[in-house]
Protein backbone atom coordinates (compact mmCIF):
# COMPACT_ATOMS: atom_id res chain seq x y z
CA UNK A 1 0.00 0.00 0.00
CA UNK A 2 1.71 3.34 -1.12
CA UNK A 3 0.47 6.86 -0.18
CA UNK A 4 -0.60 9.73 -2.35
CA UNK A 5 2.89 10.60 -2.32
CA UNK A 6 4.26 7.09 -3.27
CA UNK A 7 5.32 6.38 0.26
CA UNK A 8 5.03 2.89 1.35
CA UNK A 9 2.40 2.38 4.23
CA UNK A 10 1.92 -1.18 4.59
CA UNK A 11 3.09 -4.36 3.01
CA UNK A 12 1.56 -7.86 3.47
CA UNK A 13 2.68 -11.48 1.98
CA UNK A 14 0.52 -14.21 1.96
CA UNK A 15 0.70 -17.81 0.08
CA UNK A 16 -1.56 -18.19 -2.83
CA UNK A 17 -3.64 -20.88 -2.19
CA UNK A 18 -3.11 -23.63 -4.98
CA UNK A 19 -5.80 -25.85 -6.89
CA UNK A 20 -9.00 -24.71 -5.94
CA UNK A 21 -9.99 -21.18 -7.87
CA UNK A 22 -12.72 -19.93 -5.76
CA UNK A 23 -9.95 -20.20 -2.62
CA UNK A 24 -7.51 -18.48 -4.12
CA UNK A 25 -9.95 -15.42 -5.10
CA UNK A 26 -11.63 -15.36 -1.71
CA UNK A 27 -7.90 -15.38 -0.17
CA UNK A 28 -6.91 -12.65 -2.47
CA UNK A 29 -10.85 -10.24 -1.91
CA UNK A 30 -9.84 -10.64 1.57
CA UNK A 31 -5.93 -9.64 1.70
CA UNK A 32 -7.24 -6.49 -0.05
CA UNK A 33 -10.23 -5.59 2.16
CA UNK A 34 -7.77 -6.33 5.43
CA UNK A 35 -5.64 -3.57 4.01
CA UNK A 36 -8.41 -1.43 3.38
CA UNK A 37 -9.34 -2.17 6.78
CA UNK A 38 -6.03 -1.21 8.44
CA UNK A 39 -6.25 1.90 6.29
CA UNK A 40 -9.30 3.33 7.11
CA UNK A 41 -10.15 4.00 3.76
CA UNK A 42 -11.14 2.65 0.50
CA UNK A 43 -7.46 2.59 -1.98
CA UNK A 44 -7.34 2.05 -5.40
CA UNK A 45 -6.43 -0.83 -6.27
CA UNK A 46 -4.38 -2.55 -8.98
CA UNK A 47 -2.73 -5.94 -9.46
CA UNK A 48 0.06 -7.32 -11.00
CA UNK A 49 0.54 -11.12 -12.30
CA UNK A 50 2.15 -13.30 -14.66
CA UNK A 51 0.58 -13.68 -18.05
CA UNK A 52 -2.42 -11.37 -19.16
CA UNK A 53 -6.18 -10.70 -19.03
CA UNK A 54 -7.13 -10.94 -22.81
CA UNK A 55 -8.48 -7.91 -23.51
CA UNK A 56 -11.40 -9.14 -25.53
CA UNK A 57 -12.49 -12.08 -23.19
CA UNK A 58 -11.60 -10.87 -19.90
CA UNK A 59 -10.04 -14.56 -19.43
CA UNK A 60 -6.76 -14.88 -17.76
CA UNK A 61 -4.06 -16.74 -19.91
CA UNK A 62 -0.63 -17.93 -19.82
CA UNK A 63 -0.15 -17.73 -16.10
CA UNK A 64 0.27 -21.08 -15.96
CA UNK A 65 1.99 -21.58 -12.19
CA UNK A 66 -1.64 -19.72 -10.63
CA UNK A 67 -4.93 -20.92 -9.66
CA UNK A 68 -6.27 -17.86 -11.95
CA UNK A 69 -5.56 -18.96 -15.11
CA UNK A 70 -8.62 -19.62 -17.54
CA UNK A 71 -10.79 -17.56 -15.23
CA UNK A 72 -12.46 -14.46 -14.92
CA UNK A 73 -10.72 -12.98 -12.63
CA UNK A 74 -10.80 -8.78 -12.67
CA UNK A 75 -14.61 -9.36 -12.97
CA UNK A 76 -15.07 -11.86 -10.13
CA UNK A 77 -12.41 -9.87 -7.55
CA UNK A 78 -14.74 -6.49 -8.36
CA UNK A 79 -17.23 -8.13 -7.60
CA UNK A 80 -15.99 -9.61 -4.13
CA UNK A 81 -14.33 -6.50 -2.94
CA UNK A 82 -17.35 -3.76 -4.44
CA UNK A 83 -14.78 -1.62 -6.57
CA UNK A 84 -12.67 -1.74 -10.24
CA UNK A 85 -9.71 -2.76 -10.17
CA UNK A 86 -6.68 -2.15 -12.48
CA UNK A 87 -4.44 -5.51 -13.85
CA UNK A 88 -0.73 -5.36 -15.32
CA UNK A 89 1.59 -8.20 -16.34
CA UNK A 90 4.18 -8.22 -13.67
CA UNK A 91 7.18 -7.29 -15.90
CA UNK A 92 4.97 -4.28 -17.07
CA UNK A 93 4.68 -3.57 -13.33
CA UNK A 94 8.34 -3.68 -12.49
CA UNK A 95 8.93 -1.37 -15.91
CA UNK A 96 6.78 1.18 -14.92
CA UNK A 97 7.61 1.15 -10.95
CA UNK A 98 11.60 1.46 -11.92
CA UNK A 99 10.31 4.74 -14.30
CA UNK A 100 8.09 6.05 -11.79
CA UNK A 101 10.92 6.24 -8.87
CA UNK A 102 13.18 3.40 -9.27
CA UNK A 103 16.69 2.92 -11.14
CA UNK A 104 14.52 4.40 -14.46
CA UNK A 105 13.41 7.61 -12.84
CA UNK A 106 12.99 10.47 -15.59
CA UNK A 107 13.22 8.52 -18.43
CA UNK A 108 10.40 8.31 -20.67
CA UNK A 109 10.65 4.56 -22.44
CA UNK A 110 11.52 2.18 -20.48
CA UNK A 111 12.45 -1.61 -21.19
CA UNK A 112 12.20 -4.07 -17.71
CA UNK A 113 13.83 -7.14 -17.99
CA UNK A 114 13.02 -9.82 -15.49
CA UNK A 115 16.11 -12.56 -15.91
CA UNK A 116 15.01 -15.32 -13.06
CA UNK A 117 13.88 -18.98 -13.74
CA UNK A 118 11.63 -17.36 -17.32
CA UNK A 119 12.98 -14.55 -18.59
CA UNK A 120 9.86 -11.56 -18.60
CA UNK A 121 9.91 -8.35 -20.06
CA UNK A 122 7.79 -5.26 -19.87
CA UNK A 123 7.96 -1.65 -21.09
CA UNK A 124 7.09 2.00 -19.41
CA UNK A 125 5.87 4.64 -21.72
CA UNK A 126 5.51 8.34 -19.81
CA UNK A 127 5.13 6.35 -16.61
CA UNK A 128 2.56 4.36 -17.68
CA UNK A 129 2.47 0.69 -18.20
CA UNK A 130 2.06 -0.50 -21.90
CA UNK A 131 -0.17 -3.43 -22.52
CA UNK A 132 -0.74 -3.89 -25.85
CA UNK A 133 -3.71 -5.09 -27.88
CA UNK A 134 -3.40 -9.13 -26.53
CA UNK A 135 -1.96 -7.82 -23.26
CA UNK A 136 1.37 -9.17 -24.45
CA UNK A 137 3.70 -5.75 -24.83
CA UNK A 138 7.47 -6.88 -23.91
CA UNK A 139 7.19 -10.78 -23.89
CA UNK A 140 10.12 -10.64 -25.37
CA UNK A 141 10.82 -14.08 -23.52
CA UNK A 142 9.14 -15.43 -26.27
CA UNK A 143 10.64 -14.70 -29.26
CA UNK A 144 13.71 -16.39 -31.22
CA UNK A 145 17.11 -16.02 -29.69
CA UNK A 146 18.82 -13.51 -32.44
CA UNK A 147 21.50 -14.96 -34.82
CA UNK A 148 21.74 -18.22 -33.87
CA UNK A 149 24.99 -20.10 -33.98
CA UNK A 150 25.06 -23.53 -36.16
CA UNK A 151 25.51 -24.93 -32.72
CA UNK A 152 22.67 -23.46 -31.07
CA UNK A 153 19.74 -23.58 -33.49
CA UNK A 154 17.17 -24.36 -33.68
CA UNK A 155 17.30 -24.28 -29.68
CA UNK A 156 15.77 -25.81 -26.69
CA UNK A 157 11.98 -26.55 -26.44
CA UNK A 158 10.48 -23.69 -24.49
CA UNK A 159 7.61 -24.04 -22.11
CA UNK A 160 5.50 -22.32 -24.64
CA UNK A 161 5.89 -25.31 -27.05
CA UNK A 162 8.31 -23.56 -29.61
CA UNK A 163 11.69 -23.66 -29.99
CA UNK A 164 14.29 -21.59 -29.57
CA UNK A 165 12.96 -19.08 -26.89
CA UNK A 166 14.95 -15.98 -25.20
CA UNK A 167 14.25 -17.83 -21.85
CA UNK A 168 15.55 -21.25 -22.93
CA UNK A 169 19.07 -18.91 -23.15
CA UNK A 170 18.88 -16.53 -20.49
CA UNK A 171 17.47 -17.62 -17.98
CA UNK A 172 18.74 -18.37 -14.83
CA UNK A 173 18.58 -22.10 -15.10
CA UNK A 174 19.75 -22.23 -18.38
CA UNK A 175 22.83 -20.39 -17.58
CA UNK A 176 23.04 -22.73 -14.77
CA UNK A 177 23.06 -25.54 -17.34
CA UNK A 178 26.21 -24.19 -19.04
CA UNK A 179 27.93 -23.73 -15.96
CA UNK A 180 27.64 -27.19 -14.86
CA UNK A 181 28.68 -28.25 -18.45
CA UNK A 182 32.05 -25.65 -19.21
CA UNK A 183 32.06 -24.01 -15.80
CA UNK A 184 30.79 -20.62 -14.47
CA UNK A 185 33.29 -18.39 -16.23
CA UNK A 186 32.80 -19.55 -19.65
CA UNK A 187 29.15 -20.03 -19.10
CA UNK A 188 28.99 -16.40 -17.93
CA UNK A 189 30.96 -15.39 -21.64
CA UNK A 190 28.54 -17.21 -23.33
CA UNK A 191 25.51 -16.04 -21.28
CA UNK A 192 26.28 -12.05 -21.78
CA UNK A 193 26.86 -12.29 -25.50
CA UNK A 194 23.64 -14.08 -25.91
CA UNK A 195 21.68 -11.63 -23.97
CA UNK A 196 23.73 -8.81 -25.89
CA UNK A 197 21.89 -10.50 -28.62
CA UNK A 198 18.38 -10.36 -27.31
CA UNK A 199 18.67 -7.05 -25.86
CA UNK A 200 20.09 -5.64 -29.61
CA UNK A 201 16.84 -6.64 -31.01
CA UNK A 202 14.69 -4.42 -28.12
CA UNK A 203 16.73 -1.54 -29.16
CA UNK A 204 16.08 -1.83 -32.86
CA UNK A 205 12.29 -1.78 -32.70
CA UNK A 206 11.71 0.16 -29.00
CA UNK A 207 15.11 2.33 -28.48
CA UNK A 208 14.15 2.45 -24.82
CA UNK A 209 16.23 5.13 -22.83
CA UNK A 210 17.41 2.44 -20.34
CA UNK A 211 17.18 -1.41 -20.11
CA UNK A 212 16.53 -2.49 -16.39
CA UNK A 213 17.44 -5.28 -15.32
CA UNK A 214 15.92 -7.48 -12.46
CA UNK A 215 15.31 -11.39 -11.39
CA UNK A 216 17.82 -13.35 -9.84
CA UNK A 217 20.56 -13.16 -12.57
CA UNK A 218 20.10 -9.45 -12.31
CA UNK A 219 23.18 -10.14 -9.70
CA UNK A 220 25.96 -10.63 -11.83
CA UNK A 221 27.96 -7.99 -12.39
CA UNK A 222 28.81 -9.32 -15.76
CA UNK A 223 25.50 -8.17 -17.44
CA UNK A 224 25.89 -4.44 -16.91
CA UNK A 225 29.99 -4.10 -17.38
CA UNK A 226 29.99 -6.85 -20.44
CA UNK A 227 27.02 -6.56 -22.30
CA UNK A 228 27.05 -2.85 -23.14
CA UNK A 229 30.60 -3.50 -25.35
CA UNK A 230 28.91 -6.00 -26.99
CA UNK A 231 25.84 -4.18 -28.32
CA UNK A 232 28.01 -3.04 -31.38
CA UNK A 233 28.15 -5.60 -32.74
CA UNK A 234 24.52 -6.34 -33.10
CA UNK A 235 22.36 -3.26 -32.64
CA UNK A 236 21.49 -1.11 -35.75
CA UNK A 237 23.58 1.76 -34.54
CA UNK A 238 27.30 2.57 -34.96
CA UNK A 239 27.69 3.49 -31.01
CA UNK A 240 24.83 2.13 -28.88
CA UNK A 241 24.55 3.65 -25.80
CA UNK A 242 21.64 2.32 -24.15
CA UNK A 243 22.62 1.95 -20.33
CA UNK A 244 21.58 -1.35 -18.80
CA UNK A 245 21.25 -1.55 -15.12
CA UNK A 246 19.89 -3.08 -12.45
CA UNK A 247 16.85 -2.64 -10.53
CA UNK A 248 16.49 -0.27 -7.63
CA UNK A 249 13.69 -1.96 -5.82
CA UNK A 250 14.38 -5.58 -6.46
CA UNK A 251 11.54 -8.01 -5.56
CA UNK A 252 8.96 -5.55 -4.58
CA UNK A 253 9.11 -3.82 -8.14
CA UNK A 254 6.36 -5.57 -9.46
CA UNK A 255 4.04 -4.84 -6.42
CA UNK A 256 4.96 -1.36 -6.17
CA UNK A 257 4.43 -0.72 -10.05
CA UNK A 258 0.67 -2.59 -9.78
CA UNK A 259 -0.01 0.07 -6.95
CA UNK A 260 0.62 2.89 -9.31
CA UNK A 261 -1.59 1.57 -11.88
CA UNK A 262 -3.98 4.28 -11.17
CA UNK A 263 -1.65 6.91 -11.03
CA UNK A 264 -1.43 7.72 -14.72
ZN1 LIG B 1 8.69 -19.62 -25.42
Amino acid sequence: MLDADGGEVLRRRIATPHGDYGAALRALAEHILAAEKDAGERCSVGVGMPGLIDPGTGIVANAYNTPYNGRALKADLEKMIGQKTRFANDANCFALSEAVDGAARGMAVVFGAILGTGVGGGIAVERRALDGRHGIAGEWGHTPLPWMSAEEYPGPRCTCGRLGCIEQFCSGPAKNRDRDVMGEDAAMTRYVDRLARAFSSIINILDPDMIVVGGGMSKHDGIYSEVPPLLRKYVYHREPRTPIVRAMHGDASGVRGAAMLWDA
